[in-house]
């Protein structure tokens, strides 16, 4: 038995004698014990039912009215005899059995104190432990990265913003002696997937440095200071290395606003997390050589204690790639793909509107897999377009026979309905493909709107996205009847009021609420009324729902011709669509 286990079993005696003694005492002087005159007081009264004799130098004695209380013991012969001829009755206890019974529940209440005892010294240790493990999870993560500029199609601008972080690694003296303080830390922002961790890699890879990289949500743990641990782990490790990149993927997660209220304070494992990520980044001399890349989804949402200068002060935007881009990246993931002569990938960037790099790289490896499916030998346009579909709206279900007659007409008339209304008021949009094809994500078919690539989002143009969406739910009750809407326009539903939001929250395009920015005003502690903006925004939507509505009534005709070849094909293509417009329609 181990020194400290003999430890625990010796205080958990202690603690159980220790108990007993309390027990003990509280029964022989506590508020349980009576004088003996006063016992015999109430013997005379009889009010006593029952004496329990023993050898002990205290008897229990019971109460008519059912309380027990201890009294001393006269210990003389007559005793009993005196009790029995007053009319109490006399239970004498045979004092080994009471021994046995005192020093079995000592036995039990020293063994359970020593397994609780042990217990929580032994989890005690484990959460050490694994704290101690959390703490050092990929912190010495190396990447040796020999991913460089050329592998990254478009962006160009972030590429020649970070080509003089690498001059700077590689020849740091030469900033210092120009008085020149590089920036230690830069935030790559922008959506999802469009390459800003490639850019860090490739950051390291030109400078051919090694590359520590981990996520934000990595450094943000249940046990508060194993965050702030492995910072100070990383930065260690780097810093033995000396030249390199040290990327931090969604620094989001504990670099979020303290201030505003909604999600900040209170988060102290964040927030020792992020201050030792400040300390860490104030402790390189400007030479060390050794640069900081985060990157989020918002650069609106990070602390302003991260963005100040001497931290992460410089910061590039990484956007969705445009037509070129597109094109660009389409080119460098094709490049080790046998392509079909007749696939023409500048018309497929036309098609991929807000695709991010990763969303085309995607449809491109989805595209080779459908061709190997069919050893094709070349892949060609038909896999491209699976592939494309795939990515938007998932894979095609393959099993449709569960699927009722209704329920195909219903869908039919909801894609039929964002199809026709998208033809009807945004002609500049492309509707390249409708279905009632149902996907493995979950959707009952959906409509593709393509609209054409615009730096900018004019207020007509939200308006028409609002109205497109609303199409769905709109051909639907016009078709169907009022009680027979369907669940099928939640997505529809989310989109819409979102863009209404952002337009008289953010974007100042509602003529009767202003052009204040509400989140703001909410930042500096005005708050107005969520209720009127909800009101408005409710009026709004209904307005250009029956708008919508109204448009499909008067071009009934050729919804009805839509939803019909839908029923019939599953598919149609924008040639057709255009078609039956034309052969119907009175508007278009
Ligand atoms: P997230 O914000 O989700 O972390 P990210 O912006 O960091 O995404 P990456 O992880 O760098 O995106 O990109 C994912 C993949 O997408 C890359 O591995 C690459 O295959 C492809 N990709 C993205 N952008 C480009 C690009 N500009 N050129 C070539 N490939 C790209």
């Amino acid at each position: 038995m181990s020194k400290k286990k003999i430890i625990i079993g010796i205080v958990c005696v202690l603690i159980t004698l220790a108990a007993v003694y309390c027990i003990y005492h509280v029964n022989s002087r506590g508020k349980n014990y009576i004088a003996y005159e006063q016992f015999l007081k109430d013997v005379k009264d009889n009010k006593v039912s029952e004496v329990f004799l023993s050898n002990s130098h205290k008897i229990k004695v019971l109460y008519r009215d059912g309380k027990t209380f201890f009294t001393d013991n006269p210990r003389k012969d007559s005793f009993k005899e005196e009790l029995l001829l007053q009319g109490v009755m006399v239970d004498e206890v045979d004092n080994r059995i009471q021994l046995v019974r005192s020093l079995v529940s000592l036995a039990v209440l020293a063994t359970v104190l020593y397994v609780v005892l042990f217990r929580m010294k032994s989890l005690n240790y484990q959460m050490q432990k694994e704290s101690k493990k959390l703490s050092n999870i990929d912190a010495n993560k190396i990447e040796g990265t020999d991913i460089l500029f050329d592998d990254i199609a478009g962006n160009d601008e972030a590429k020649e913003s970070v080509k003089e972080l690498v001059d700077f690694i590689n020849n740091p003296e030469k900033y210092a002696k120009y008085g020149a303080r590089l920036p230690r830390g830069v935030i790559f922002y922008g959506p999802p997937g469009t390459g800003k961790t490639l850019l860090a890699k490739a950051v390291a890879g030109e400078a051919g440095v090694p590359f520590y990289a981990m996520s934000g949500s990595d450094f943000v743990q249940l046990y508060v200071g194993v965050g702030a641990s492995r910072i100070r782990d990383l930065f260690k490790k780097a810093r033995e290395k000396g030249k390199c990149v040290i990327f931090i993927d969604e620094i989001d997660a504990l670099g979020k606003k303290r201030d505003n209220g909604m999600d900040g304070g209170g988060n102290d494992e964040r927030d020792q997390t992020l201050n030792a990520l400040l300390t860490e980044m104030s402790g390189f001399n400007d030479n060390d050589g050794i640069v900081v890349i985060a990157a989020t989804n918002r650069l609106d949402i990070l602390d302003d204690a991260l963005l100040r200068p001497g931290r992460f002060d410089r910061h590039i935007e990484i956007g969705l790639p445009d037509k070129k881009g597109r094109y660009e990246i389409l080119k460098l993931h094709t490049l080790n793909k046998p392509i079909s002569d007749d696939v023409e990938l500048y018309d497929i960037a036309e098609q991929t509107v807000y695709f991010s790099g990763a969303m085309l790289e995607s449809m491109m490896n989805e595209a080779a897999i459908c061709a190997a499916r069919r050893d094709s030998g070349v892949i060609e346009k038909e896999d491209i377009d699976k592939a494309f579909y795939t990515v938007i709206a998932g894979a095609e279900k393959k099993d449709r026979s569960g699927i009722s007659k209704r329920d195909r007409e219903i869908t039919a008339y909801h894609e039929g309905g964002h199809a026709l209304i998208t033809k009807l008021i945004a002609p500049a949009n492309r509707v390249t493909k409708v279905t009632i094809i149902p996907s493995t994500k979950g959707a009952g078919g959906f409509s593709m709107n393509i609209s054409p690539d615009s730096m900018y989002h004019r207020k007509v143009d939200l308006e028409n996205n609002i109205k497109i969406a609303l199409g769905g739910r709109a051909a639907e009750e016009l078709v169907f009847g009022r009680k027979n809407i369907t669940t099928g326009a939640v997505n529809d539903l989310e989109k819409a009021t979102q863009i209404i939001l952002n337009m008289v929250k953010r974007f100042g395009m509602d003529d009767s609420i202003g052009l204040l920015n509400y989140d703001i005003l909410r930042q500096n502690g005005i708050n107005i009324g969520n209720e009127s903006i909800t009101e408005h925004c409710k009026r709004q939507l209904k307005a250009m729902y029956e708008e919508t509505k109204g448009l499909l009534a008067e071009n009934r005709a050729a919804l009805d011709g839509i939803a019909r070849a839908l029923i019939e094909r599953e598919t149609i293509e924008e040639q057709d669509l255009d078609i039956l417009i034309r052969k119907y329609s009175v508007c278009a």
